[in-house]
C-alpha cells in the first residue's frame, strides 16, 4: 500500500484558466504570515463563505487554490495584527492537526504556501522587473525578459534503515530533547533520489544501506520541502555521527522506541508502518 500524507491536498483540483471574476460562492481560508483562520466551536473549519475583502480593508492578496467539487477555493492574506471575523482565531498550520479534517489541514497547509509564493515573487528574479499572475497556469510572468516562475518545491528524501529487528534513530540538534527521528536530506542537483539516499545516510551516520525502495511521499511546507520516503536495509559500518547535523543516532528495537515525530509526518507513518510489520 502507497503511503497516503496527511498533507496532500488532493481534494483541490485546479483549474486554468482562472475566471474573470472570483466566483460569489467562493468559499475562503485567511492568511495572516503563516498563520491560517479557523473557527472555534465543536467543530472547527478553515472556510469562510465571506469574502474578506469585503470585511475588512487590510487584504494583501488573494490567491487561487483550486476547486473542492464545484465550489473555488481562494487564500486571502490580512496584514498581520487585523483583527480577524468575529469567532475566528489565528492558528499554526501544525496546531490544526486534530482540530479539523486533514483535507482541510491540506488545505491550510497549501493556502500559506500559495500565499508565501506570491508575497515572494512580486518581482522578476532574473531583471527585477514587476512580474504579473498568469492566468492559465500556477505561475508568475515577467513581461520584461519572458521569464517564468512557478512555485518553489525542494524535494527531500527520508529513510528507514532496517537492520534484522532494529531501526536507525538519530537526533537532530533542532529537535526537541528526546525526540528522534529518521534520515533526512534535500536532494542536490544533478542527483537521483538514490543517490541522496546514500549520500544523506553516508553524510550523517557513514554507514552503507541496500535494497532501497520506494514508500510514499508528502508535500510539507515547512517551508517548501517536499519529502520523499524510502525504506532501506543496512549494508556496512559503524554509526558514526559528526555531532552537528546528528547529535545522537542509534539502533532501536520496536519495544524500546525513543519518543518519535509527530503523526502528521511522513517520518511517523514511515515508522509506524515498520513497527506493524
Ligand atoms: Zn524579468
Amino acid at each position: 500500500m502507497i503511503h497516503r500524507g496527511k498533507l496532500s491536498a488532493g481534494a483541490l483540483v485546479s483549474r486554468f484558466p482562472l475566471p474573470d471574476a472570483i466566483p460569489r460562492d467562493a468559499q475562503w481560508v485567511l492568511v495572516s504570515g503563516n498563520g491560517v483562520g479557523v473557527t472555534g466551536g465543536d467543530k472547527p473549519t478553515i472556510f469562510s463563505g465571506c469574502n474578506p475583502a469585503e470585511a475588512t480593508s487590510s487584504v494583501l492578496r488573494v490567491q487561487y487554490l483550486g476547486h473542492r467539487d464545484t465550489v473555488a477555493c481562494y487564500a486571502a492574506e490580512i496584514a498581520p495584527g487585523t483583527p480577524l471575523p468575529g469567532g475566528w482565531q489565528l492558528s499554526g498550520v501544525r496546531e490544526l492537526f486534530g482540530r479539523v479534517p486533514d483535507q482541510e489541514l491540506a488545505i491550510a497547509a497549501l493556502a500559506v504556501q500559495i500565499i508565501d509564493f506570491d508575497r515572494t515573487t512580486q518581482f522578476c528574479g532574473r531583471c527585477g522587473a514587476k512580474t504579473r499572475q498568469l492566468r492559465t497556469e500556477r505561475a508568475k510572468f515577467c513581461s520584461d525578459c519572458n521569464l517564468i516562475t512557478y512555485p518553489r518545491l525542494s524535494p527531500s528524501i527520508i529513510v528507514l534503515i532496517q537492520k534484522e529487528d532494529q531501526v536507525l534513530l538519530a537526533r537532530s540538534p533542532h529537535f526537541p530533547p528526546q525526540l528522534h527521528g529518521l534520515i533526512a536530506g534535500f536532494v542536490e542537483p544533478g542527483e537521483n533520489l538514490e543517490e541522496a539516499v546514500h549520500r544523506g545516510v553516508q553524510e550523517e551516520v557513514e554507514i552503507t544501506v541496500k535494497n532501497i525502495r520506494y514508500f510514499g511521499s508528502e508535500p510539507w511546507l515547512f517551508p517548501h520541502s517536499f519529502m520523499i520516503g524510502f525504506i532501506a536495509d543496512y549494508a556496512a559500518g559503524e554509526i558514526t555521527i559528526d555531532n552537528k547535523e546528528i547529535v545522537s543516532a542509534g539502533w532501536f528495537c520496536r519495544d524500546n522506541l525513543p519518543q518519535i515525530p509527530s503523526p502528521l509526518s511522513i517520518s511517523r507513518a514511515l515508522i509506524d508502518s515498520w513497527v506493524e510489520r
